[in-house]
């Protein structure tokens, strides 16, 4: 293997860069040639390439976004469209490419290896953890943390205020972000998409902690179980109280990546080459039992990665 490209696809997630810099430096260091690939799919129809060297990737470890860029392409769902990024493969001479990004672009990459048999090796990088064959991906702990540090400030203010507040987060399928968050933040209510929720017993439990002194309430809710500004509106409703909502949208997906993920990206930029050197076709990269392994992608584009209920039911308890 003499050459081989990288590129970051769908929504960007913080530890993209570690994991630029991974594979770059990984492949550079076993004599590999590296080539990035702007703008995710878009960049690679278009040929928007550069050779990436180690100084490329310096000064990026501790960076947001990805210095690739990243996009959502319409045109790489057209066969006509992967055409074009194939005569790209040729003429830059990619052997193999690593694709970071969410399960949309593994379906991206899946239908390109089938096309042009390319060896293509996907890194879970998304804030949503929503892969399944992965424990874990890019992204999600720093998206995490910034959740919390924002309901740790909600906070203050609330009690000042004694206002209940509704906190919308990203996860338009999964509820990871909203669980994790909210058991680490000791939110009141969690709601995430794949539990049915009552407003009645939302506002029952908040009427509960009400008479006996709470001073504040924080409900987090998962963008794909209901919208915020609703929920927040059927609680004023419901129970009287002063309710505030929050959306903090983009905001969860920048920031310096938390040294646990750029320790995961490092990591698994690093085994994305490994696997391409040592012959895989179309496999992953997942954390699996706290290691780093591989699995196929098509295994993993099967199924819906399970939302763990017995934290979801730990976090009802502790917010009793
Ligand atoms: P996130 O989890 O952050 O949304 P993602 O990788 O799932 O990231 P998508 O927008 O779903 O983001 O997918 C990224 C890109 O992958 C799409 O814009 C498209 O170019 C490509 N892609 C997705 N699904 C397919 C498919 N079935 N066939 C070809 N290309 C696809």
């Amino acid at each position: 293997m003499q050459r081989i490209a990288v590129l970051t696809s769908g929504g960007d997630s913080p530890g993209m860069n570690p994991a630029i810099r991974a594979v770059t430096r990984k492949a550079i260091y076993h004599g590999i040639e590296v080539i990035g690939i702007k703008r995710g799919f878009t960049g690679f129809i278009e040929g928007d390439m550069m050779p990436l060297h180690l100084g490329s990737v310096a000064d990026i470890v501790q960076r947001g976004g990805t210095m690739l860029l990243s996009a959502r392409s319409e045109e790489f769902r057209t066969s006509e469209g992967r055409k074009k990024a194939f005569e790209n493969v040729k003429r830059f001479g990619l052997q193999g490419l690593v694709v970071i990004g969410g399960d949309g672009s593994f379906k991206g990459a899946r239908v390109f290896h089938q096309e042009y048999n390319i060896p293509i090796i996907g890194v879970p990088g998304t804030i949503d953890n929503d892969i399944v064959g992965s424990e874990y991906t890019i992204g999600f702990d720093t998206a995490v943390n910034t959740v919390v540090d924002a309901i740790n400030k909600i906070r203050d203010t609330a009690t000042s205020h004694e206002r209940t507040f509704v906190v919308e987060v990203m996860g338009r399928e999964a509820g990871f972000i909203a669980l994790t968050a909210g058991l680490a933040a000791g939110a009141e209510s969690i709601l995430v998409p794949e539990k049915p929720f009552s407003i009645d017993d939302i506002c029952h439990k908040l009427l509960r902690g009400y008479k006996r002194g709470k001073l504040h309430s924080i409900i987090i809710v998962a963008e794909g179980a209901a919208g915020g500004l609703k929920v927040g509106e059927q609680i004023k409703q419901k129970t009287g109280f002063e309710t505030k909502v929050i959306i903090l949208g983009h905001l969860q997906r920048g920031g310096t990546p938390s040294s646990y993920d750029r320790v995961m990206a490092s990591c698994m930029g690093a085994k994305a080459v490994e696997l391409l050197m040592n012959g895989a076709k179309l496999k992953m990269v997942g954390l699996h039992g706290g290691k780093v392994t591989d699995m196929d992608i098509d295994d993993s584009l099967l199924k819906k990665k399970p939302l763990d209920i017995e934290m979801y039911d730990l976090a009802n308890v502790l917010s009793i």
